[in-house]
């Protein structure tokens, strides 16, 4: 009895204890595995973060990273916005004639016909070169971004993201897709990714900066979070999304402003997609977003799914059946 009386005992301090802030942080920096980079979890309800991991100079703010196409999140809102049609289709041949030369897009021979959903969900880059042409230009993309609150210091001690001049002809096609004119903190990306998570609405301690997220309309941020939720489900964001667990998210790969040769990999997104809990942003230093940020955050959902029974979104997220895939 008296060994019965402590087993049970044990349990439920393994209960108690099996989320605490320590063991999120172990999850997050197992899952990184010492790559340079960082890793940042927040509290989707409430904004707090849970868990920053990674390389000291990522996370004291002094290396910035351009987001590449995790930045079309915002491209996107300028474009709803300001009046882009979801309906809108276009056809991705691959190359695209900008006035500065002809451009590429990520995939060959291209995507063929894409909307704005379906353009976030496999990040056709020629499908954000069409918005700029259609008058999505880089004011009006910055506009959304300081309405994200890009202008504005993310988290203690953290700059606000870094502007540079557009000075060649193709450089807004470029800023479309997050390969010029901005580079940011991982705090950038994850507050983004928070107003995301809540398509505009925010209790949170941050509600202060959020008051610009309120001009953004329901029916953008409803669009955004679809591409998002595709892009784990037929797009190219799988990985981030192991054995169904309904995430959304986006990546990114961009080379860095002062080495092209290396390129920075990001995932910014959510779990679960209905009612989000958790919101992550993993960035590898050198790497793809593909096929290394995007596996991180996989990792990382997987053992959240593993371990929260507590949350009762979770639960009602077709738990038992991940929970059958997931318990090898
Ligand atoms: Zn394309």
């Amino acid at each position: 009895m008296r060994k019965l009386t402590s087993i049970f005992f044990l349990i439920l301090l393994t209960r108690l204890f099996a989320f605490s802030p320590d063991s999120i942080r172990t999850i997050c920096e197992s899952s990184l595995g010492g790559r340079d980079g960082a890793v940042l979890l927040a509290d989707a309800h409430s904004g707090e973060i849970l868990a920053a991991v990674g390389s000291p100079d990522i996370l004291s703010g002094e290396r910035f990273f351009p987001p590449g196409s995790v930045f079309k999140i915002v491209s996107a809102l300028a474009a709803l916005e300001m009046g882009i049609s979801p309906a809108e289709k276009v056809r991705c041949t691959y190359w695209y004639n900008a006035p500065g030369g002809r451009m590429h897009c990520s995939w060959y021979p291209g995507h063929g016909i894409v909307d704005i959903r379906r353009a976030l969900a496999v990040s056709c880059s020629f499908y954000f070169y069409h918005l700029v042409d259609e008058g999505v230009s880089p004011d009006k993309i910055r506009y959304i971004a300081s309405l994200l609150g890009f202008d504005e210091s993310p988290a203690k001690n953290i700059p606000p993201v870094r502007w540079q001049k557009l000075n060649t002809l193709n450089a807004p096609y470029m800023f479309a897709i997050g390969l010029r004119g901005i580079e940011v903190s991982p705090y950038h990306i994850l507050r983004m990714m928070l107003a995301v998570a809540n398509r505009g609405f925010s209790k949170s301690d941050y509600s202060s900066i959020y008051d610009g997220v309120e001009n953004i309309s329901r029916d953008s941020w409803d669009v955004v979070c679809d591409g998002l939720r595709m892009a784990t489900t037929e797009g190219i964001v799988k990985s981030a999304a192991p054995n169904g667990i309904p995430a959304a998210g986006k990546t990114g790969t961009a080379p860095l402003l002062d080495n092209p040769d290396v390129t920075c990999g990001w995932f910014a997104g959510y779990i679960p997609y209905d009612s989000p809990d958790y919101v992550l942003v993993v960035l590898v230093a050198d790497g793809s977003g593909f096929s290394d940020a995007a596996p991180i955050a996989g990792r990382i959902f997987l053992k959240i799914y593993r371990q929260d029974l507590s949350e009762p979104h979770i639960k009602n997220a077709n738990f038992d059946e991940i929970w059958k895939q997931t318990s090898d």
